[in-house]
């Protein structure tokens, strides 16, 4: 993925430009403009052929000066050393947005599950942590879901760490099964969080969530509960799509019907003749967009046709610096990816917090808290955006980043 390098300097360009904000020097951005730690492993796997391929994979921890790392483990064919190092910068920022005592962290491997038996996944995923082993642990670097790992890639992590540590450690990770410790409401907290946010910035644009015209982009995890939570509030969805095209009706689709055709990687619209693309999808007539798919969708390209009133960021980079401006001057509100994903690595900080003290919340008092860290996060960025005429984006860096870098000077390192 060439676009990755960009994603990396992007990230690193906005850092810089936040932390110059704030007032830090040329010193503070040399310690934050790369991960402290990136491991590359390799991951030898016995596949059910009875060969034996080589996986490579990564673990890059972006700064533990507020607290131990923290982010997802991916397996995609697509991950890149740069890639690793921009999502792991993220989960700094996302966790400096929400104020949760980490730092960031990410992982993930190169492959593609989709051709993968279960077997041989529950290999890698076991391979992955005894290779990573030495630098994770519940108080060094806690991983969590991402793109296509779930709840039971978790288990199998979890089990496979408990074997290594002697002892049963389920906050080594989060986004586990709830029989394995994992919390009430994780599996759709991302979902949750960006559907808190969408209510909020429609009240900032006086866009009444009854039958407001929704589309999105991506039909994973994030996607597809998003897509019944915002259905079922009364919106109108009139578009969704996947890595294979996107399915449109102005008056609405069935999100239910869609919901349980879907398979595990989120594809559905194999199934249907009349699909547009993706491309077409983004430019759609609506209220709010939703990209919650993949890197780079909305560029210089195609920023200035985009017909939504307010983009909501559900996926991790989806629009570039370019178009971040474009969007801007065109007085359509951007909700960062940093800010409006952050529900996901909320809630795993919930289920962390219920492992260490080994007492479990309900569904309910795990959304209240959600909603209170979610639309706190929202209004100090809203404020600071339009305080400092700047985008949500720059803003949500400023507050994503101050904490790391106090946190680094008070300990010395800077
Ligand atoms: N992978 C998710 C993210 O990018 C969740 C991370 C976590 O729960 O630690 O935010």
């Amino acid at each position: 993925m060439a676009d990755n390098l960009n994603l990396f300097t992007s990230t690193q360009a906005v850092i810089q430009e936040a932390l110059h904000k704030l007032g830090y020097d040329e010193a503070m951005y040399e310690l934050l403009k790369e991960p402290l730690r990136m491991l590359e492993v390799r991951i030898p796997v016995k596949m059910d052929d009875n060969t034996v391929k080589v996986f490579t994979g990564y673990r890059a921890q972006h700064n533990d000066a507020v607290g131990p790392t923290k982010g997802g483990v991916r397996f995609h064919p697509g991950v890149t050393p740069d890639e690793m190092k921009a999502l792991s910068m993220w989960m700094t920022l996302k966790a400096g947005i929400v104020d949760l005592p980490y730092g960031g962290g990410k992982g993930g491997v190169v492959c593609d599950p989709r051709e993968m038996s279960m077997g041989e996944i529950e290999r890698l995923s076991r391979g992955y942590v005894r290779a990573v082993g030495q630098i994770v642990g519940p108080t060094k670097d806690i991983p969590a879901p991402d793109v296509f790992t779930n709840a039971q890639i978790m288990a199998w992590m979890m089990d496979e760490y408990s074997r290594m540590d002697q002892f049963n450690s389920p906050g080594f990770i989060t986004g586990k099964p709830i029989v394995l410790g994992g919390s009430q409401g994780r599996d759709r907290a991302t979902a949750q969080g960006v559907t808190i946010i969408i209510n909020e910035a429609a009240k900032k644009r006086d866009i009444d969530m009854q039958g407001a015209r929704v589309v999105i982009q991506g039909f994973g995890n994030a996607g597809s509960f998003l897509a019944k939570f915002l259905n079922d509030q009364g919106a109108k969805v009139i578009a969704i799509s996947d890595a294979y095209g996107a399915l449109h009706d102005p008056n609405g689709l069935d999100i239910d019907y869609l919901l349980d055709r879907r398979d595990s990687f989120g594809t559905v619209t194999t199934l249907f003749e009349n699909t547009i693309s993706n491309q077409e999808l983004l430019e759609l007539d609506c209220d709010i967009l939703v990209p919650a798919a993949i890197e780079n969708q909305i560029t210089a390209d195609n920023a200035h046709n985009i017909k939504a009133k307010i983009v909501v960021e559900a996926a991790n980079g989806p629009t570039t610096t370019e178009a971040t401006k474009i969007l801007y001057d065109r007085d359509i509100l951007l909700v960062p990816d940093v800010l409006a994903s952050a529900g996901g690595v909320t809630v795993s900080y919930f289920e962390w917090v219920q492992n260490n003290q080994g007492y479990y919340w309900t569904e309910d008092e795990v959304n209240d808290k959600l909603i209170s860290k979610m639309v706190d996060a929202f209004e100090n960025i809203y404020e600071v955006a339009t305080t400092r005429n700047i985008d949500m984006r720059l803003a949500a860096y400023m507050v994503g980043v101050r904490r790391t870098a106090e946190a680094s000077r008070f300990r010395g390192w800077v």
